[in-house]
């Protein structure tokens, strides 16, 4: 080792360097076949109603179950499938998989439920937006009213005029849209009312210990209060404990999402939950 004296730690940071090249070489090479190998599974995660403790929609959320490598969160991969172009092939097989589901659950009798769907800022980027989303619904016979787009702030922000106009064309189609994990982009207060939102999704981390965080609970009651003067639906992502729960409903927030009633299931689990099947926790 002292032989190498100062080389060593070039030697081995190149080695380790290379290392992460490669396995994100792996990755991305597994990524492009995992579509046409089936390896992706739409889980599926409950919105509770404050006031009634019912569910009244649920949040499509893409695993990638890969045979070598486990699960793999979509925190990790949908940023890759952003980089090299997959996120439009994958996220339109998470749309159709989702609506085909919701209205399967239809057929079945279910109460019906919003199905909620997460667009990257790619795919919110095509051209012809509203046309191809269009086109889905009326191939597969689903009801726009039933379907919730969540975008992010930053992404209606790199061009807000167009921004607005695609917005507007996806809403004749009665889509709803969810500004998700609010406060945590740009967050400029104006573009809240220029854009033609209908949900806003308070970000997990102003939730946590608002029972406790006098800060998270200042920010989260004006959030509430703000979206409801703008005639927005208010849904709390990430809500864990009972007293969060206790908190969100004495200030009026409308829908809860969060590991205290369920984390996302798959589809047969979370029509046990639906249908009452299986226990869920009760909120009055
Ligand atoms: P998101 O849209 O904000 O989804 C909510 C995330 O919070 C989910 O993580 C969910 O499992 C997690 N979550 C829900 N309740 C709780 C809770 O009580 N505590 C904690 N700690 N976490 C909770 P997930 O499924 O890992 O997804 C992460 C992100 O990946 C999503 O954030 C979304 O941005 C993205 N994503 C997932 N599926 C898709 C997809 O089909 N298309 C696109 N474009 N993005 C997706
Ligand atoms: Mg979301
Ligand atoms: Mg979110
Ligand atoms: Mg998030």
């Amino acid at each position: 080792v002292k032989q190498m004296g100062g080389n060593s730690y070039e030697f081995y940071s190149r080695l380790i360097e290379k290392n992460v090249v490669s396995d994100y070489l792996d990755l991305e090479t597994d990524l492009r076949h995992a579509l046409e190998r089936n390896e992706f599974e739409v889980y599926y995660q409950p919105k509770v109603s404050c006031e009634t403790g019912k569910i009244v929609g649920a949040e499509a959320l893409c695993r990638w179950n890969n045979p070598k490598r486990g699960m793999v969160s979509p925190g990790i991969f949908v940023p890759i499938a952003e980089e090299i172009g997959l996120i439009e092939p994958l996220g339109e097989w998470v749309l159709r998989t989702a609506c085909k589901q919701a209205k399967d659950w239809q057929k079945k009798g279910l109460n019906p439920i919003k199905i909620a769907v997460n667009i990257s800022a790619r795919q919110f980027n095509q051209k012809n937006l509203a046309l191809w989303l269009s086109n889905i619904l009326e191939e597969i016979n689903f009801n726009g009213q039933l379907l919730e787009l969540e975008l992010t702030e930053s992404m209606l922000l790199e061009n807000p005029s167009i921004s607005v106009l695609k917005l507007r064309g996806l809403k004749t189609l009665g889509v709803k849209i969810a500004i998700d994990d609010f406060g945590t982009g740009y967050s400029s207060l104006s573009y809240l009312q220029q854009f033609p939102f209908d949900i806003l999704k308070i970000d997990r981390c102003f939730v946590k210990n608002i029972d406790q965080n006098v800060k998270n609970a200042e920010i989260t009651k004006a959030l509430i209060s703000l979206a409801h003067h703008l005639n927005l639906v208010v849904v709390a992502e990430g809500v864990e404990t009972k007293p969060e729960l206790s908190f969100l409903k004495t200030y009026n927030c409308d829908e809860i999402q969060g590991f205290l009633f369920s984390r996302p299931l798959p589809a047969s689990e979370f029509e046990r939950l639906a249908t009452g099947e299986l226990n869920f926790m009760n909120l009055t």
